[in-house]
């Protein structure tokens, strides 16, 4: 799995082609200590070692691949407001304290964002203003219920968006209702990374890249393993995400499933304001969503479609520009200049999976779709534990979640389901 069955895992992305500059970063070479041996260079692993490094603890980070190559170089940069479930499941599962309790962690976390960006100087293209769109009349009701929902939760700033109102903002035929929300953004999510290990390594942390962790050790002094060394820490911290199947507690509660995102061929300036106004990063509710955005130099950057077996279907990037031509037909004239994927990591009950795999191993893993902000928070609530606050951290490591079912055949299983809500979705 670390290899990827997915070779668009791998695909270049427009991503990497306006990437800031980042040195490419050593190999471990040898046996070393420090305070927090951290696994993974995207966010979650990075976000930790900054967290970390600000309250005085020293940090090495231990990436198999390059920086931002895993899920966080390779995303949507959609910055989504709470959870993958809406706050009235999150009320009927754990209570209204609770669930309140989270929806300010969620809502902290997109300030993290904010604030790393703007504290670190990062050259990220942050922009704030979020659209959701309906496209069927289950769309509008639940539209509507959710606007009513986060109005209830203080989030008074966002608001329901008939067919003509959406039509407005954009420019697509297909959609019946949305949702604009204020608080919600978008980034250059590979900058947004390497702005982070650019932040960490002028911080003092050690990273090192092509350092792929064979084995953990999660007792009393903990360490990573590799081929090149082991380094042990008086805390772990293990971030790594969806391909990170070293540890079978933890691998059996996330699913690592496929999507995948095409960049086109730039367009006028005049004509991509008049596509998506105020540039809005955009995602529609279908259960397997479609979101996009423009980027800086107006190219569609559009992801969608999602293989639960983990491997492209054939044909990816010709389906990809259909999906996108049927709700933007205009754009026929553009080619498709890149396609790629990555593996969002996925977990049963859809929220952030947080623990302790021993007295002084912590991880965060299970973002579901949304860990482009809730990896900051992920990152500040392992270092609040690992300070010795641990009551944040642990409202979400009481949340409890179960492994995928069906053993060896989990694939088959979650693929037949999905399909099932894929057809619900078409019909
Ligand atoms: C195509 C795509 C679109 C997405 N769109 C969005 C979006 O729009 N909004 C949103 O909020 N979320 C989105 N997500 C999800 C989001 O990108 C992830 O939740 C988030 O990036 C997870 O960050 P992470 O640091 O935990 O994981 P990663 O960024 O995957 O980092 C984990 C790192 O650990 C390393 N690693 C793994 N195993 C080992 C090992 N044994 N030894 C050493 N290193 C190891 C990997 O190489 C990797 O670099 C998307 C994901 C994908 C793939």
């Amino acid at each position: 799995m670390k290899d990827g069955i997915s070779t668009l895992a791998k695909a270049p992305s427009w991503y990497q082609t306006t990437a800031t500059d980042f040195p490419e970063l050593p190999p471990l070479d040898g046996d070393m200590s420090c305070d927090v041996v951290i696994l993974g260079g995207g966010f979650t692993g990075l976000t930790t070692a900054l967290e970390l490094t600000a309250r005085g603890y020293s940090c090495v980070v231990l990436e198999g691949d390059r920086v931002g190559n895993g899920a966080s170089g390779r995303n949507g940069g959609q910055i989504c407001s709470g959870y993958n479930p809406e706050m009235g499941t999150l009320v009927r599962w754990f209570g209204h304290d609770m669930a309140m309790s989270l929806w300010e962690m969620a809502e902290e976390a997109k300030g993290i964002v904010r604030d790393n960006v703007e504290r670190y100087a990062i050259d990220c293209d942050l922009r704030w203003g979020y659209l959701l769109a309906g496209v069927k009349a289950r769309h509008d009701r639940a539209l509507r219920e959710h606007e009513e929902e986060l109005h209830a939760y203080g989030a008074t700033g966002v608001r329901y968006l008939d067919k003509l109102e959406i039509g407005s903002w954009v420019e697509s035929e297909r959609y019946t209702s949305g949702m604009y929300d204020p608080t919600a953004g978008q980034i250059h999510p590979l900058n947004y990374c390497l702005g982070l290990a650019r932040a960490a390594l002028a911080a003092g942390v050690r990273i090192y890249e092509q350092t792929e962790v064979t084995r953990v050790e999660t007792g009393a002094s903990p360490a990573a393993v590799t081929d090149r060394g082991t380094v042990r820490g008086k805390y772990m911290v293990l971030g790594g995400n969806a391909l990170f199947r070293q540890v079978p507690q933890m691998a059996s509660r996330i699913m690592p499933v496929g999507t995948y995102i095409v960049s086109t061929t730039p367009m006028a300036a005049e004509r991509a304001e008049k596509l998506i106004r105020d540039r809005m990063a955009v995602a529609d509710i279908n259960f397997v969503l479609n979101y996009y955005r423009l980027s800086p130099d107006n190219r569609m950057l559009f992801g969608g479609r999602v293989s639960y077996s983990g491997m492209d279907a054939p044909g990816l990037r010709q389906a990809m520009r259909r999906t996108m031509l049927h709700y933007f037909p205009q754009l026929d004239d553009l080619e498709i200049e890149h396609c790629w994927g990555g593996y969002v990591d996925i977990s049963m009950n859809r929220l952030p999976h947080l623990g302790r795999l021993g007295p002084n191993t912590f991880f965060a893993q299970g973002f579901s779709g949304h860990g482009v902000a809730l990896t900051g928070l992920a990152g500040r609530l392992m270092a609040e534990a690992i300070a010795g606050t641990a009551e944040r951290f642990d409202v979400f490591a009481r949340i409890p979640h179960r492994p995928f079912p069906g053993g060896p055949l989990r694939t088959p299983t979650l693929v037949l389901a999905m399909l099932w809500y894929r057809l619900r979705d078409m019909l």
